[in-house]
């Protein structure tokens, strides 16, 4: 049994971000067993460059197959087109998911909603278990949400549960993406990548815990027995081990706290205070390029009429969306002090 069984605890897709080897996903799926993921390798790759590893393709699907005979985990993969999707269903993969650049055309994800209605109208999908379906890498809420609803469509009426899995965006987090979707589909399972979320094997183990503290349904990890040689996503896949070590120090139980709805407003309101502070250092950085400017041209670095300019064009715009005039001085003038300062 894998731990998708497992009423309130939390699903984990976890391995490699591409099968490159019968041995590599054998042995990263051995030394998973102990904690029963849906073993997960990507076959069919969509990488940006032509001239690097485009995946193992069909002949992966021998690997996947022996994974499950061997350790009895089932698995998963990405699947991109029909013809694919046909591949890993007949090869007996358990889990198919829609990766973030299929994702971006919802003609492309109605071609695979319509296949699949197929195959399973056939009885040639009948060892499939759930499909996923991640978000675009730009932040559209209503384009992720329109996804599952096309493949929940196709699956109707055939028990297959659909989960949607959130991956940022260009390793911007984009919670209130995230959010947006809870509350459209509250009853469609919603697990979290950290590894295509920041892109870093370090960030892994705090953003399994905030997917805790945010009560995700489960995670989708990406693990290769050694992460530094891999052929894809170097940076940001982990070692079996610390899988196992994350995974143990996770909660084993969802947790719906009753502040649920706060925590996920702070975590918005984070991602947009990292967002204002790199906006204020892009400034501070322009900043010092106008003071050599200026010293170069022998002109003063105060300059009052430039700032009285600012600051009436800043408080017609910004109190008209309800700012008060008081907030909107107070942050002209710490931000042109300090940028008198980096001058
Ligand atoms: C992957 O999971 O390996 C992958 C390519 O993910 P994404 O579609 O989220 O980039
Ligand atoms: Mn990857």
């Amino acid at each position: 049994m894998d731990n998708a069984d497992t009423t309130n605890r939390p699903i984990l897709i976890a391995g490699p971000c591409a099968a490159e080897s019968e041995e590599q996903v054998l042995e990263t799926a051995r030394a998973l067993v102990s904690c029963r993921p849906i073993l997960r390798a990507g076959l069919w790759k969509p990488r940006s460059q032509p001239d690097t590893f485009q995946g193992a393709g069909d002949k992966g699907l021998a690997w996947l197959r022996r994974v499950t005979e061997e350790t009895g985990l089932p698995t998963a993969t990405e699947i991109t087109t029909p013809e694919q999707l046909r591949a890993a269903l007949l090869a007996g993969v358990s889990y198919v998911w829609i990766g973030a650049r299929t994702a971006a055309n919802p003609i492309d994800v109605q071609t695979l909603a319509t296949t699949l209605r197929t195959l399973l109208a056939t009885g040639e999908a009948t060892g499939l278990k759930g499909v996923m379906v991640k978000n675009a890498m730009h932040e559209d809420a209503p384009l992720w949400i329109g996804n599952i609803r096309r493949i929940q469509e196709a699956v109707s009426g055939c028990h297959i549960p659909v989960w949607a899995v959130h991956r940022g965006c260009n390793h911007l987090p984009c919670w209130g993406m995230a959010y947006d979707l809870r509350e459209a589909v509250p009853e469609v399972p919603l697990l979290l990548d950290p590894s295509h979320l920041s892109g870093d094997a370090e960030q892994i183990a705090p953003l399994c815990r905030k997917a805790a503290e945010l009560a995700y349904d489960g995670l989708m990890i990406e693990v290769h027995p050694s992460p530094r040689s891999a052929l894809s996503d170097a940076r940001q896949q982990i070692t079996p081990e610390q899988m196992l070590e994350i995974w143990k120090a996770l909660p084993k139980t969802q947790e719906r706290a009753s502040d649920l709805p706060l925590r996920w407003l702070r975590a918005m309101m984070d991602e947009v205070d990292d967002q204002l502070w790199q906006t204020i250092q892009r400034r501070m950085a322009i900043s010092r390029r106008i003071g050599e400017w200026k010293r170069q041209e022998g002109v003063a670095v105060r300059q009052p009429a430039r700032f009285e300019d600012i600051l009436t064009q800043r408080i017609k715009k910004e109190t008209k969306n309800g700012l008060t005039r008081e907030t909107i001085v107070a942050i002209c003038q710490a931000l042109h002090e300090e940028s008198i300062r980096q001058q």
